[in-house]
């Protein structure tokens, strides 16, 4: 019988498929062209691997979804902390921003974040930020799959000088990248108190025109709603059903301070929302409703936020953080379990970004976007539950071996397409001017 040719095996791992909370002791898993081809149990000798990985004592599962972040911050990285809010944007990150953001220093920072985040276990990123057009160019030389989208603001950026021109460049943006394998443009207004309503209105258009994914910061602080109220008199996720820009593309990232009636209109308008807890902790936003949102049905993913409120990139530490929020806040262990904790990281995550048929599980026909966990290590033994240690007991260190889109981006610990030596020393020389920057 003729042998099968597939371009590369996995075998005898742990498949967590994240269907149905189905686990594959001793599993398989064969790509190619980029998608899962098969998958199963023990090695399959009707395959013939291109090349073919022997995974005993590590773990393969969906490779997680950083659903909110702003990639190139990392050049923020403790800059300024423990700082009330106003005083931290104000005297330190916008300044810091204006004097120091351009091309290169995103570029170089959206590597560095790749970096961080393949390392880690992150293999799609949604990302928020200034030159946008750079961080697409970036996530694809790292080989990550991205959501990409220019802040837009009522005032001018580092990169934009107006409002139509800063549409004109997501437009661009648009134009550039669709039907790309790995990157995925969206438009992406700030917030509710730095866009007017015509500039919020004329995104949902463009995110019409092109389907593709509008997202926004909402309802993230206490000032912010008390903004909204005093300016158009209405709550901020009524203020944008009032400005008709609620759908199911519609990305909300926080949503900390939101109503039980605006959860319901999030609910019926089929809107996503991406939690970030540790951003929200140590800026002291307050603790999203997140598991009445989940009570609500709402679609919840999880994001670590930009670097400067966070500071790291490490999607298991935000599943750590996210249980353990939700039950200290209520007084109640159960308030949040770790499975639904995984999911929003991986088929909530895919969800959120409108890419649940490619991504999020391990499923015949869906992209193979996978990584590797090594288990064989003093904390992670023993082993109970699958959940309970990726989300109580794995670091993002224990990552061995990522594929994006098919790709082997690492594998035993070593990156494939970044130059990481490199990119940490360019990043260190440009960050002393950022710290000059902001004396
Ligand atoms: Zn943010």
């Amino acid at each position: 019988m003729k042998k099968v040719e597939v371009d590369l095996l996995l075998y005898n791992g742990t498949v967590l498929t994240l269907v149905s909370d189905q686990i594959i002791e001793n599993g398989f898993i064969a790509i190619t062209g980029g998608r899962i081809v098969a998958i199963g149990q023990r090695y399959h000798d009707q395959l013939q691997p291109k090349e073919a990985w022997d995974l005993s004592s590590s773990l393969v599962m969906p490779g997680l979804i950083n659903a909110h972040t702003h990639a190139a911050m990392v050049f923020f990285r403790g800059l300024a902390d423990d700082l009330p809010l106003m005083e931290w944007l104000e005297k330190y990150i916008f300044p810091a921003e204006r004097k120091n953001v351009n091309e290169e220093l995103v570029y170089l920072g959206t590597l560095l974040a790749c970096a961080e985040m393949i390392r880690s276990g992150t293999t799609t990123f949604c990302d928020m930020y200034i030159f946008e057009k750079e961080v697409a160019q970036a996530a694809k030389k790292a080989g990550m799959r991205a959501v990409v989208g220019e802040v837009l603001y009522d005032f001018p950026s580092p990169n934009v000088k107006s409002i139509d021109e800063g549409l004109q460049y997501t437009a661009d943006l648009a134009e550039m990248w669709k039907n790309d394998p790995l990157i995925i443009p969206a438009v992406e207004p700030h917030a509710t108190y730095t866009c007017s309503p015509g500039l919020i209105k004329r995104c949902k258009e463009l995110s019409d025109v092109y389907s593709i994914p509008l997202i926004i910061h909402l309802s993230e602080t206490e000032s912010e709603v008390k903004l909204v109220k005093e300016k158009h008199g209405l709550t901020p996720v009524f203020y944008l059903d009032h400005l008709g820009v609620l759908s199911e593309r519609l990305i909300a990232d926080h949503c900390v301070k939101v109503t039980e009636d605006e959860m319901e209109l999030l609910k019926r308008y089929g809107v996503k929302v991406v939690h970030c807890p540790e951003s929200n902790m140590k800026l002291a936003s307050g603790v999203a409703p997140v598991p009445e949102l989940l009570a609500k049905g709402v679609v919840v993913g999880l994001g670590t936020d930009g670097c400067a409120s966070n500071n790291n990139l490490d999607m298991f530490q935000e599943m750590d953080t996210a249980a353990k929020l939700h039950k200290v806040y209520r007084e109640d262990p159960t308030a949040m379990n770790a499975i639904s904790v995984v999911k929003m990281a991986t088929i909530n995550g895919a969800k959120v970004l409108g890419l649940e048929n490619d991504l999020g599980s391990i499923e015949v026909g869906k992209k193979a976007d996978l990584i590797i966990i090594d288990l064989n290590k003093p904390h992670l033994t023993p082993l109970y539950n699958h959940y309970s240690q990726l989300v109580y007991a794995v670091n993002g260190s224990d990552v061995t071996g990522s594929i994006i889109d098919g790709r082997v981006v690492m594998r035993d610990g070593k990156l494939t397409t970044i130059d990481e030596k490199i990119v940490m020393k360019e990043v260190r020389r440009i960050a002393r001017n950022v710290s000059k920057s902001v004396l």
